[in-house]
C-alpha cells in the first residue's frame, strides 16, 4: 500500500532522510520509533508534501500511484491522512467549518457529492463520541485555547471523518495523559484498524503500543531504517534504550 524506497530528502541543503526503504502493506500497523533528531517528522512531512522539504533520490509508491508527484490536496484526496507532533491553530475558523471544508473539498475532488449539513454534523457528533471529544468544542475555533490532549483528540476526530486509506501519525501520543492516550489510542484502532487500511505510527514510547498493538516496529536512525521487527522490539527498546538496541543491529 505504501512503498517507500531509498528516500533522501534535504532541508537548507542538509540531508535528513538518507536511503530510507519501508514498506507498508494493506491491514497493517507499523510503528516508527527512534531517538530524536532521527527523521521521524521529517519522513512525515515528506509524504504530506510539505514545502521546502526537498526529495533528492528515492520514491514512494502509494497504492500504486507515485505519491511523490501528487500536491499535497491530492495525496489527500487520494486518502492519506497525516497527524502533526505540533497541530497548528486557525484562529477565526470554528473545527466544524474546517472540518466540513476539509472533508466535502476531498469529496469532490474524488467526484462524490458534498455532504448536507445535517448529514455532516451527524457524523462529526458521531466522531467526537467515540474521541469522547464534547461535540461543543467543535464549534470553537480550530485548537485555539485547546490543550495538548484536546488538539489530539480533535485531530483524530478530523480523521474519522475524513476516513483516510493511510494515516501517518507523528507523535500522537505526546503529551497525553493516560486516560487521553486510551481514548485516542482506541479511537485510532477503531478508525483505522481494517484490512484495507495501513497505518504508520510514529512514537518516543511503548505505552501507545500497548492500546494500538502494532504488526511491525522499525527504528529510525540517522535518516534511514536501522532494525525492523516485531512489537517485540518496542519493549526491547524500553527496557535497553535506543543505543543499546541499535548497538544490536
Ligand atoms: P525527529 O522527528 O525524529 O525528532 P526531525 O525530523 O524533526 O526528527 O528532525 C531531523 C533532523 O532534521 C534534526 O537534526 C533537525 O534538527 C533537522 N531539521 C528539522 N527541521 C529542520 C529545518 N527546518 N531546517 C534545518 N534542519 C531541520
Ligand atoms: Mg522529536
Ligand atoms: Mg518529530
Amino acid at each position: 500500500m505504501l512503498k517507500i524506497d531509498n528516500l533522501h530528502a534535504e532541508i537548507d541543503g542538509k540531508t535528513i532522510l538518507n536511503g530510507l526503504t519501508l514498506e507498508v502493506p494493506a491491514g497493517e500497523v507499523h510503528a516508527i520509533m527512534g531517538p530524536n533528531g532521527a527523521g521521524k517528522s521529517t519522513l512525515s512531512y515528506v509524504l504530506g508534501g510539505r514545502p521546502g522539504y526537498e526529495v533528492t533520490q528515492g520514491s514512494v509508491e502509494f497504492n500504486g500511484q507515485d505519491l511523490l508527484d501528487l500536491e499535497p490536496h491530492e495525496r489527500a484526496a487520494a486518502g492519506l491522512f497525516l497527524g502533526f507532533q505540533y497541530p497548528v491553530e486557525i484562529p477565526g475558523v470554528s473545527n466544524l467549518q474546517f472540518l466540513r471544508e476539509a472533508l466535502n473539498s476531498q469529496r469532490k475532488a474524488r467526484g462524490q457529492e458534498a455532504l448536507t449539513g445535517g448529514e455532516f454534523l451527524k457524523l462529526a457528533k458521531d466522531k467526537a463520541g467515540l474521541l469522547k471529544l464534547d461535540p461543543e468544542m467543535l464549534k470553537r475555533h480550530v485548537n485555539v485555547g485547546f490543550s495538548g490532549g484536546e488538539k489530539k483528540r480533535a485531530e483524530m476526530v478530523q480523521m474519522g471523518i475524513l476516513d483516510p486509506k493511510f494515516a501517518v501519525l507523528d507523535e500522537t501520543d505526546s503529551g497525553l495523559d493516560i486516560d487521553a492516550l486510551r481514548v485516542v489510542g482506541e479511537g485510532i484502532n477503531a478508525i483505522m484498524r481494517d484490512p484495507a487500511k495501513g497505518v504508520l505510527l510514529i512514537t518516543h514510547y511503548q505505552r501507545l503500543l500497548e492500546v494500538v498493538k502494532p504488526d511491525k516496529v522499525s527504528i529510525l536512525s540517522q535518516g534511514r531504517i536501522v532494525r525492523t521487527g516485531g512489537p517485540e522490539l518496542a519493549i526491547e527498546l524500553e527496557s535497553e534504550g535506543y543505543d543499546a538496541v541499535m548497538a544490536d543491529a
